[in-house]
């Protein structure tokens, strides 16, 4: 809306010399991603430079490697450059006010990619996924895990891994998991033996695999000698889930009569999805990042026009100054029994790079 004035003027000027549709045509988009370790980040990185060149926009793509004097040089780089919109995705949700006060005062909108961005009143808009219904997944999946691997083991040995205690979401990932395995540690169907958790003591800084690694190295040398055998992890995020994995096999899960726990995952990359099929892990969650795209164009699109971007939810996501109107797209569960059909059918992966 703020910018809707200026790029009208600017698109006018140009649709009278070079037609419509033409890259650049509609304005000037910064994106503002966290890493490049992710496969997922590279996804969204580059279907939303296609779908926005595709719509007519120039983009700015930036990867931060998640450092956040870097992610915040870049977005003010950007709004030198003299974007009409960012779209970040934040390392810390919570380091951006200035940039963002910077921003609102060039007129520029700004759309929060995935991660919502905390304090600050200047985000206009919050494209991301039904965030409690993911950590819902995972754990509704490592509990039917457990059944079908486990079925005579009661109480199941659970260990709990959380997200970055910086990213919002990893709240609502574990606010939504432990919705469905509170009530099962309360009727004592589940244990967890190390006693560790909450955010404050299960979190993974940055969402780091080599400290996943680690901490699991450290509950199984505390918690689980002599019989004693861990069923089920839950772990929110595939490059988690490696570390983990990595963990088990190094004390022999998955060996001999030692069989691999439960473990969860998130945003189905592809040596997760191949750790699926082996059997190491049990379950990931896909989020079409061409979806996330898509919505983020169109909240783009809106924004600039004068009219009104696509918004399913008014309530849940306050960032501490406001709440902020978002987008929720929908998360789908994925174990070895559909990976075909959610990842394959829909054309997310070629069958040959998975197997
Ligand atoms: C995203 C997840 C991702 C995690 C680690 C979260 O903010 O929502 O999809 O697994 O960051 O990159």
């Amino acid at each position: 809306m703020k910018t809707f004035t200026r790029i009208l003027a600017t698109t006018a000027l140009v649709a009278l010399t070079a037609g419509a549709a033409a890259a650049g045509d509609k304005g000037y988009v910064g994106i503002a991603m966290p890493t490049k370790s992710s496969a997922r980040w590279i996804a969204d990185g580059e279907n939303m430079v296609q779908q926005f060149q595709a719509a007519g926009y120039d983009t700015d793509l930036q990867y931060a490697e998640d450092d956040i004097p870097n992610q915040l040089a870049q977005i003010e780089n950007m709004i030198t450059k003299g974007v009409n919109v960012l779209v970040i995705a934040a390392i810390d949700g919570t380091t951006l006010t200035s940039a963002l006060a910077n921003a609102q005062a060039a007129d520029i909108d700004v759309v929060a990619y995935d991660r919502l961005i905390r304090d600050s009143g200047d985000v206009d808009y919050y494209a991301t996924f039904d965030n409690f219904k993911v950590g819902v997944q995972q754990a509704s999946t490592l509990v039917d895990g457990l059944k079908e691997r486990f079925p005579d083991a009661k109480p199941w040995n659970v260990e709990l891994f959380g997200g970055s205690p910086d990213d919002n979401n990893a709240y609502f990932f574990y606010n939504g998991a432990m919705s469905v395995l509170q009530p099962l540690i309360d009727s004592g169907d589940i244990a967890v033996p190390s006693g560790q958790m909450g955010m404050d003591t299960v979190g993974t800084l940055r969402w780091d695999g080599s400290v996943a690694q680690a901490r699991m190295d450290n509950l199984l040398s505390a918690n689980y000698t002599g019989d004693q055998r861990v069923h089920g992890v839950l772990s929110p995020y595939d490059g988690l889930s490696i570390g983990i994995i990595s963990s088990l096999n190094g004390v022999g899960y998955g060996s001999g009569d030692l069989a691999m726990p439960i473990i969860s995952g998130q945003d189905a990359e592809v040596p997760s999805v191949k750790a699926i099929l082996r059997g190491e892990q049990y379950s990931t969650i896909f989020k079409d990042t061409r979806e996330l795209a898509r919505v983020t164009v169109e909240m783009v699109n809106a924004m600039l026009d004068g009219s009104e971007p696509p918004i399913n939810d008014t309530t849940t996501y306050d960032n501490g100054v406001k709440v902020v109107p978002s987008y929720l797209l929908e998360p789908v569960p994925v174990t070895g029994a559909n990976w075909e059909q959610v990842l394959i059918d829909s054309g997310y992966y070629s069958k040959d790079q998975i197997q």
